[in-house]
């Protein structure tokens, strides 16, 4: 049995992750950090796919309680043969009104959450010799978002941080590749009105928004043996919009 650790995975695009890999018979390390009852109805949805789920609250920002969440998903599993480095936050504002507690925020969340996840997993995978690491990022980090400038930009380090450790890592044999996903309807879109929805539609080749469904089954392909040489690559599923 393999096991999975998913972050951010209570709701949205992480939860059709869960959902996707527990079909497919992984055993499920569910992350959240404050959406607590969500996770509990997901973890029990899980197990009915007659796999383990263990759910563990922890802030990715916070390299302490990431560091105690390995540590127990380890002792529980014995391995994490999987890693999605899916939690992520918004910010949308103009760059010169952000503060630096929302910079420091952003930063904390999507970007130095994917290095503490790093840091406390890729020493078993490399004992183990073997792994595969999945990190989101956005569009956003390839192309840059007016009024997403921190977003942007803590996106784009994501995928620095793809390209650099999937060269480091490869000898080892692990792949560590990202995906960028475009306009995705989940939560993250809750500021926006139906009309601002629809213009978004409308500026999508494939005419369409995408769904967490789309995002997981890439995320989900590049975890499986089809991907095995795959690295180092930076996937968009945005039906187009960045083109
Ligand atoms: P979402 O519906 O807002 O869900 C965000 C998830 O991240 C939640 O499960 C949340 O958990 C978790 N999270 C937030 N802060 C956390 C923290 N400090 N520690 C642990 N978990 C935390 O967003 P989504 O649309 O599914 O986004 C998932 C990923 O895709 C993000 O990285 C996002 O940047 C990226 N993305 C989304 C879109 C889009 O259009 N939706 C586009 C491009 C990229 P709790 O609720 O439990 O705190």
């Amino acid at each position: 049995m393999k096991t999975v650790l998913i972050t951010g995975a209570s709701r949205g695009i992480g939860k059709e992750i869960a959902l996707k890999f527990a079909s497919k018979g992984y055993d499920i390390i569910l992350n959240y950090n404050s959406s607590e009852q969500k996770a509990k109805d997901l973890s029990k949805q899980i197990e009915k796919l007659g796999v383990k789920c263990m759910l563990y609250k922890a802030d990715v920002a916070d390299e302490v309680q990431v560091e105690q969440m390995v540590n127990v998903a380890l002792k529980t599993f014995g391995r994490i043969d999987v890693l999605v480095n899916n939690a992520g936050v918004a910010l949308s504002k103009l760059f010169q009104q952000t503060t630096p507690s929302e910079v420091a925020k952003v930063f904390g969340v999507n970007t130095f959450g994917v290095i503490n996840l790093g840091r406390a997993v890729v020493p078993s995978m490399v004992s183990e010799k073997c792994g595969k690491i999945i990190n989101i990022s956005s569009i956003w980090g390839k192309v840059g978002a007016s009024m997403e400038t921190i977003y942007s930009a803590s996106k784009g380090a994501v995928i620095a941080f793809t390209l650099a450790l999937a060269k480091e890592l490869a000898p080892s044999g692990i792949s560590v590749n990202c995906v960028c996903p475009g306009v995705i309807d989940t939560d993250m879109l809750l500021n926006l009105n139906n009309d601002e929805k629809n213009d978004l539609k409308e500026q999508t080749p494939l005419n369409r928004l995408g769904t967490p469904e789309d995002v997981a089954n890439v995320v989900y392909f590049l975890a499986s043996d089809s991907a095995n040489f795959i690295t180092g690559q930076v996937i968009t599923v945005d039906g187009g919009f960045a083109l």
